[in-house]
């Protein structure tokens, strides 16, 4: 379809990231969804910012199975909500700095404050809502805070332009974009249970905790349905 992922697994995940923050420059990380693939689909602007992202994961069970029947298998889901928390876990020993930039005020610091209940003793270079005027207000805070990665969450494709526009300037190692993470790890909305996780329904949690969503949840049938409009062109010609 257009649409870049990497495979990579969740640990080759966490060594890039190291690398990464070893080399300094900036590298940007997306987490795609199915939404952001159907976005990008059908929007050139954001298909050129992920073929030039350092790397692509596959946040969610849809990628993963879309990939598959497109012929590609992707390992695992790589999401950015566990990246944010490993990176939280190693970020002491690692000395690997973090911000969060995105969500409603107060809840990027209980987010930090959470993560420090969970894992104990992490290292936040600091924290900011993602409801500004102009959207160069945050950069002089990050730039202060001198992060080695930076967490935006300010929705899709929202914080995949703010980091491609604004990354240079930032000069933040490892900038990644990660949707409603922080809503989730604050606790102002809940993850699904593990077992629904497995099952690959997490998506119905989501839709029953946010009926609200219901509209943006149809693409995932429609996703469904381009993925196998897709393999089945292709079978066709192979047979043709
Ligand atoms: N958000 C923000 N600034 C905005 C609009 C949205 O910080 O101007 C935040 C919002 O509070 C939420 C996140 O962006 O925390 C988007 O969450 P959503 O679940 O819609 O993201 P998705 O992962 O679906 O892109």
């Amino acid at each position: 379809m257009g649409v870049r992922v990497d495979q990579v697994r969740f640990a080759e995940a966490m060594d890039l990231i190291g690398e990464y923050i070893q080399e300094g420059t900036t590298h940007q990380i997306v987490t795609l969804g199915v939404e952001m693939a159907m976005l990008a689909y059908r929007d050139p602007e954001l298909r050129r910012i992920l073929r030039n992202a350092d790397l692509v994961t596959p946040d969610s069970i849809g990628v993963v199975w879309g990939a598959r029947n497109l012929g590609s298998r992707l390992p695992e889901r790589v999401c950015g909500v566990d990246i944010l928390g490993e990176v939280a876990r190693v970020s002491v020993e690692r000395k690997w700095p973090f911000f969060l930039l995105g969500g409603a005020p107060g809840v990027a610091e209980k987010a930090v404050e959470k993560l420090r209940e969970r894992w104990g003793d992490i290292l936040p270079a600091g924290a900011h809502h993602g409801y500004f005027q102009n959207p160069e207000q945050p950069i002089s805070v990050i730039t202060q805070a001198a992060p080695k990665i930076l967490f935006v969450g300010l929705g899709v494709p929202m914080q995949e332009n703010w980091i491609a526009r604004y990354k240079d300037q930032l000069g933040v190692p490892v900038l990644i974009g990660v949707g409603g993470s922080f809503d989730v790890i604050s606790g102002r909305l809940s993850r699904a249970p593990s077992w629904m996780i497995k099952l690959g329904i997490e998506w119905l949690y989501r839709l029953i905790q946010e009926p609200g969503r219901a509209k943006r949840m149809l693409v995932l049938p429609h996703f469904a349905l381009k993925i196998l409009w897709h393999k089945w062109g292709r079978s066709l010609r192979r047979i043709s």
